[in-house]
């Protein structure tokens, strides 16, 4: 069996082209065009392309971007004190702040610092609590661009065994509060994990976020499983030249397409559905201010 891909980068643009047209129908509808603020710490070479695509994108579906670049001495309180001048701020619909911060600063702070409602990466507590209890916040824009193709893909995903590895606050749990809701029977694994192989290989559905280079090997997947890798590893490759680096998965593609009847491919999986799923977080985020459901556009 070769697996079939699930191509994470043209599902995406029908994404986007959604979000597009949902922008273009709340404007004439209601006269609202929805604002991402996007805020930016210090130079981090991987972050800035990060916020260079989420800021193109954004103004591409048709809605207002911001962007802040602040320098990475910048105190924690005056960046608390940004955040709360974007909470306050009308035109805006969505604030991010670009993960990771200089270690002088408090990621929670931040982040707890930004109202929920406008949490478009959905990491403030009072939206992992509303994920964990059921209720309606916005989701992280990670597992929910994984579940989205899970669901494509697979349609009806109750009953199903999935296990999820990686406990982070970014992935790991939100996708396995998310695949719960889904009515799958979830296992959250990690590196304290005692047989990993072991768990993954009764899973119909493998989601890696662990961030060690195709960690997940071929035999641990089961015939006919459906796997989304959404590591991104960055390993050195001689065989492109002096000082270059390839990016790869949590998974050993080849071997698990073998097994797999589905599987996302690195890049060009999950990687394309995080900043549709900010789009789409934003859209979501500015008919909910305005007193609208996302059903009205
Ligand atoms: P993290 O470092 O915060 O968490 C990694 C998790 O993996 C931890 O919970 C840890 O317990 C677990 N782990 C580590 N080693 C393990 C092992 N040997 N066996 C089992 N579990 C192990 O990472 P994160 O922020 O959740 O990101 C995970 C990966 O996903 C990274 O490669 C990251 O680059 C990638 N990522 C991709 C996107 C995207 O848009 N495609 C978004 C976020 C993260």
């Amino acid at each position: 069996m070769t697996a079939q891909v699930i191509d994470g980068k043209a599902f995406s643009a029908k994404i986007r082209e959604k979000v597009a047209s949902d922008v273009t129908a709340l404007q004439d509808k209601h006269g609202i065009k929805p604002g991402l603020a996007v805020v930016i710490v210090g130079e981090d070479a991987a972050s800035t392309i990060y916020v260079n695509s989420k800021i193109k994108q954004t103004s591409e579906a048709g809605m207002e971007s911001f962007h802040f670049a602040l320098p990475d001495t910048i105190s924690e309180a005056d960046l608390v004190a940004k955040v709360h001048e974007l909470n306050a701020d009308d035109r805006v619909n969505g604030i991010l702040v670009q993960l990771p911060l200089p270690k002088h600063i408090h990621e929670s702070a931040v982040i707890e610092a930004i109202a929920p409602e406008k949490d478009v990466d959905g990491f403030h507590v009072i939206n992992s609590g509303l994920l964990a209890t059921g209720g309606k916040g916005m989701v992280p824009c990670t597992p929910l661009g994984c579940l989205l193709m899970l669901k494509d893909t697979l349609g009806d995903l109750s009953g199903m065994k999935a296990v999820v590895i990686g406990r982070s606050n970014i992935v790991g749990k939100p996708m396995a509060q998310l695949l719960l809701q889904e009515n799958c029977t979830v296992t959250l694994a990690h590196s304290r994990t005692r047989d990993l192989a072991g768990e993954v290989k009764q899973a119909d559905i493998v989601v890696a976020a662990v961030g060690v280079s195709e960690l997940v090997k071929g035999d641990w997947i089961k015939k006919g499983a459906t796997v989304i890798d959404v590591g991104m590893n960055r390993i050195p490759a001689p065989e492109r030249g002096e000082g270059k680096v390839r990016l790869t998965g949590d998974v050993a593609y080849d071997e698990a397409a073998q097994n797999a009847a589905y599987i996302t491919p690195v890049p060009g999986g999950v990687g394309p559905m995080t900043i549709a799923c900010l789009l789409r977080n934003t859209v979501t985020a500015a008919c909910r201010q305005a007193g609208l459901d996302d059903n009205d556009l």
